[in-house]
Order: structure tokens, then C-alpha cells, then sequence
């Protein structure tokens, strides 16, 4: 057993807090990881809050995991001690069932395992997250990480980066299609990048003016305010595609109307109350609405490949883990350009 050094919840009101606890030894197929990295996802803080409904406490939070590998289980094949390594937002699935067997292990039939918030497949060991100095994880739901990138850069696309590739992709967007990102925060940032380099013509739609420089930067050829009503009725029915990553509580069919025909709106915000869909918004132009969370570890590795070889990367704001609290706080002002990421060195 090792003594983990981390910040935990201890409810769904008071702050984040210095917590240790004990991470199991290696088992056989076991990977070991120092973790240097791990970034702040808006899910960590929906969860800390109680906001989904059936958190559990306590609660360390953090699944875009970076770090180096410092032991291994007799059977692990695909590490090495001294390798970079990443966990993302599962930590195992059921391995049997036919979304597992096909490498979508997110949308396992028995429901997959998260990295924190869950109890592991035994049903009582409670698994946590990494706002934490260490993890031990199963090699086959471990990732590899190219030492070419910058690594506090790359913790974000093992939730974020993976949320937003594989549903871009599952849409097939390719050159020629018109792409609306929605919302310019961890994800939305990210995904303006992947379907700027699957070749879309990529637009911003924003409720922060003050992001639109940045939006070009990054690729965008058009923002979009959408608090300006002028501007939201020049793009009805221009999108072929839109990548909805809010937050925050909104009506869908005020983005549904942006879309042309056949347009697709992808959802992986995850807010905690249902939002209003007029049935008019969703039959005009045949549009539809397609939910995606995360993606399975091929596809993760496979996104992680495609990053290192295009070099795309979160671009991030490093903290160390005393200031997450305050962190959270910005987050929520959509203060964020475009992902806190926790510096490990601060609890070492
Ligand atoms: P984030 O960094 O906080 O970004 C959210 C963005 O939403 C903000 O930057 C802001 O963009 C916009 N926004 C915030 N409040 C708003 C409001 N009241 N009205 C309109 N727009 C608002 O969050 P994130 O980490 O990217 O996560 C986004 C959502 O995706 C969260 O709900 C998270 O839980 C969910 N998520 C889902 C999956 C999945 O598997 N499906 C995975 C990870 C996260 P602008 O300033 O540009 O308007
Ligand atoms: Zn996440
Ligand atoms: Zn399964």
C-alpha cells in the first residue's frame, strides 16, 4: 500500500481539501504512475458539487492524468518503468460485453468504471482521481503519451481532447463542412482545433465577446455572439455540424436553428437540467441531436497518436493543487483560457 498525497471533497458545499489515502500494490497487470499532471475538467466540478446527483465522498476528483510510469505488475506487456503515461476518464469496463469487445469500452453494457466518483469492479473499493500524487491502473486502460508534446499541454486531451475528437469523427467532418463550436472553454477549445485540422470551415458561436480574438488564433473563420439576435438569425441553417459544449443550464433550440439540412448537433455538455427542444427546431431541415461521451481507450490512443503527429495540444493555464478552489470559482465565470491544469510537483 502506498501513502497518496491529494485534495479531496467532503461534501457537495465546502471546499476541496489536503487528503491522503492508500493506493493499492500492483496487481500483475498493474502500471504504477508518479503523476505530474492532471487538468481540471468542468465534470469534476459538477461531481464535487453533487450537481449529476449520487456523488460519493470522499471524493478526489481528476481524469486527464499525466505522468510517468515507476513500477509495474509481473504481467504488464505494453509499459515500462520510465514510461510517459496517461489515465483518462475509465479505469476499466466489464471486457466481455460487445461495446467492450469492439473497444468502446465508454459505453460498456454493464457501465464502465470511472476513474473517481466510482466504486471499482469489486463494487467497494472506491477508485480516486488525480489531484493526487500517484495512480494504479490496469495497463489496458492505460494510454501512451508521446514525449514529443508538451506534457502539462497534453493532460487535457485525455477527457477533453477524446470528448471531442470521437464525435467529430463519428460525424465524419472533413473538408468542406461547416463547423460550429459552441462555447470556448476545455472542450469547446479543443474541438475548434480537431475540426480545424480535419479540414471544416470552423466557426465560434460565444457568449464571451472577449474570446473572439482568440477564436481566430486558433482557427475559427467566424465568431458568433450568441446573445446578439442579429447575428444568431444570419447563421440560421448555416451549420452542417455543431459540437454543444456548454456548461451551463440552456435551451438546445436556440442553437438547433443554426443548422442547415441534415445538420447534426452533438451534445457533450453535460448540464444538470433538462433543456428545452422545440419540436419545430428539430423538424425544420431534418436536424438532429446526437449525444457522445468521452470515447473507448483505442480511439483515446488513437487521438493521442493523431495530436503528437499534428501537434495539437490544450492550451493551459498551470496551477498548483492549493489553488483549485479558486479555480473552480473561474471556471464557472468561463474565466478560463482554455484549461486549469494541476502542477503535482505542489503536493510532493
Ligand atoms: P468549461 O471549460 O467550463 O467550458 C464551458 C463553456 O461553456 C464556457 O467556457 C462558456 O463558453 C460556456 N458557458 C458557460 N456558462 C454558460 C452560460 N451560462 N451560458 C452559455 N454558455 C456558457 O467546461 P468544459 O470542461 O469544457 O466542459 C463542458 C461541459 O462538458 C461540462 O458540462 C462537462 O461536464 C461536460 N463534459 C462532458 C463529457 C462527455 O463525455 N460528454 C466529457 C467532459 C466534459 P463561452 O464563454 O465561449 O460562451
Ligand atoms: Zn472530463
Ligand atoms: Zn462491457
Amino acid at each position: 500500500m502506498s501513502d497518496t498525497k491529494a485534495f479531496a471533497a467532503h461534501d457537495p458545499t465546502s471546499k476541496l481539501v489536503p487528503f491522503s489515502f492508500n493506493r493499492r500494490d500492483p496487481r500483475p497487470n498493474d502500471v504504477v504512475i508518479d503523476i505530474l499532471y492532471c487538468g481540471v475538467c468542468h465534470s469534476d466540478l459538477h461531481q464535487v458539487r453533487d450537481e449529476w446527483g449520487g456523488s460519493i465522498y470522499p471524493m478526489v476528483p481528476g481524469h486527464e492524468i499525466v505522468g510517468r510510469v515507476t513500477a509495474i505488475g509481473g504481467g504488464v506487456k505494453k509499459f515500462k518503468v520510465g514510461d510517459l503515461a496517461g489515465v483518462g476518464v475509465l479505469i476499466d469496463s466489464c471486457r466481455k460485453c460487445n461495446p467492450c469487445k469492439e473497444g468502446l469500452e465508454n459505453y460498456c453494457v454493464e457501465g464502465m468504471t470511472g476513474t473517481y466518483n466510482a466504486y471499482e469492479r469489486d463494487g467497494k473499493t472506491l477508485a480516486q482521481g488525480g489531484y493526487s500524487t500517484m495512480i494504479v491502473t490496469d495497463e489496458n486502460y492505460v494510454l501512451h503519451i508521446s514525449d514529443k508534446l508538451d506534457l502539462k499541454a497534453v493532460a487535457p486531451l485525455l477527457c477533453a481532447g477524446i470528448t471531442t475528437y470521437s464525435p467529430l469523427r463519428y460525424v465524419g467532418v472533413e473538408p468542406g463542412m461547416k463547423v460550429g463550436v459552441v462555447g470556448l472553454g476545455g472542450l469547446g477549445h479543443l474541438g475548434l482545433k480537431f475540426a480545424v485540422s480535419f479540414g471544416a470551415e470552423v466557426s465560434l458561436i460565444t457568449t464571451s465577446s472577449s474570446k473572439e480574438a482568440d477564436a481566430l488564433r486558433l482557427g475559427a473563420q467566424h465568431v458568433v455572439l450568441s446573445t446578439d439576435k442579429a447575428m444568431m438569425k444570419k447563421y440560421d441553417s448555416y451549420f452542417d455540424v455543431l459540437l454543444n459544449t456548454l456548461s451551463a443550464n440552456h435551451a438546445y433550440s436556440t442553437y438547433l436553428r443554426l443548422l442547415g439540412l441534415n445538420g447534426t448537433m452533438i451534445n457533450v455538455g453535460l448540464p444538470n437540467a433538462a433543456g428545452e427542444v422545440q419540436p419545430f427546431a428539430l423538424l425544420k431541415n431534418r436536424r438532429r441531436m446526437l449525444g457522445s461521451g468521452v470515447g473507448g481507450i483505442k480511439e483515446t490512443q488513437e487521438m493521442l497518436d493523431y495530436c503528437a503527429e499534428k501537434n495539437i495540444v490544450a492550451d493551459v493555464e498551470v496551477i498548483p493543487m492549493q489553488q483549485i478552489n479558486e479555480a473552480y470559482e473561474r471556471m464557472l465565470k468561463s474565466d478560463v483560457r482554455y484549461r486549469f491544469v494541476i502542477d503535482l510537483k505542489s503536493l510532493k
